[in-house]
């Protein structure tokens, strides 16, 4: 399922790659539909050449930028991929708020000496759908490391960002963090799915780059500890 070219690690598994990018070492994803071509970029944490030239090399019709949250290591190539693609940018309209709106947010991101995110073109909402080409990809509010962070679910594909990592999850001592929240998000909102589910997390920390929700059940302590044994 994996293998390693001079990109880093590239999956295949439909039309899904992963390249780990920038200062931060954040997952960008990018994904098309075999059909039409057309698709989308999730989390651009920086080096955006080498995303741009994996989607041309590709052939890839980039349309959207997905952003699981608004903490600016993800959202690091949104506006260089955007003015690339004439692509929209999307993003949860509470991150978008405080990320980008916001006088914290915007002294947050400064402070880390990086520029905030601009205003998301596309605010997005619990339930919403986008297209792309035969790609529907469902957003899944998942509040907790972000107030905003969403999980990205595409056809047995759940991009989680830093709401789940394979064998941990993101923290919740940042701007609007809250532990209960992001418990109560992988409870209500992701355990419900199939369990073969495939999660692709924002950052490679576990022992495996991806994984599935039953493994994260049966593994995952703050799962096992924290929400199955209450
Ligand atoms: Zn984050
Ligand atoms: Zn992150």
């Amino acid at each position: 399922m994996k293998k390693e070219d001079k990109e880093g690690y590239q999956i295949n598994t439909s039309a899904i790659k992963r390249l780990c990018v920038g200062p931060f070492q954040v997952n960008a994803y990018i994904v098309k539909c075999r059909r039409t071509s057309v698709g989308f970029i999730i989390d651009p944490g920086g080096e955006e050449d080498r995303i741009i030239s994996l989607a041309a090399r590709e052939h890839i019709d980039v349309r959207y930028i997905l952003n699981t949250h608004g903490h600016v290591d993800h959202v690091l190539g949104n506006e260089a991929l955007k003015k690339a693609f004439n692509a929209e940018t999307c993003m949860h309209e509470t991150d978008d708020d405080l990320f980008a709106r916001s006088r914290t947010g915007i002294a947050a991101a400064r402070e880390l000496g990086f520029p905030p995110p601009a205003p998301a073109d596309r605010r997005l909402k619990e339930g919403d759908i986008i297209q792309a080409g035969d790609l529907s990809v469902h957003v899944i509010h998942t509040p907790g490391h972000t107030p905003g962070s969403v999980c990205y679910l595409l056809s047995g594909n759940l991009f989680t960002g830093d709401t789940l990592f394979v064998g941990a999850i993101g923290r919740t001592d940042l701007i609007g963090g809250s532990f209960e929240t992001l418990l109560d998000s992988l409870k209500t909102r992701l355990l419900p799915l199939s369990g073969d589910t495939i999660v692709w997390p924002g950052h490679d920390y576990g022992e495996t780059p991806t994984s599935t929700l039953a493994r994260e059940k049966e593994e995952n302590p703050y799962i096992t500890d924290f929400i199955l044994s209450q």
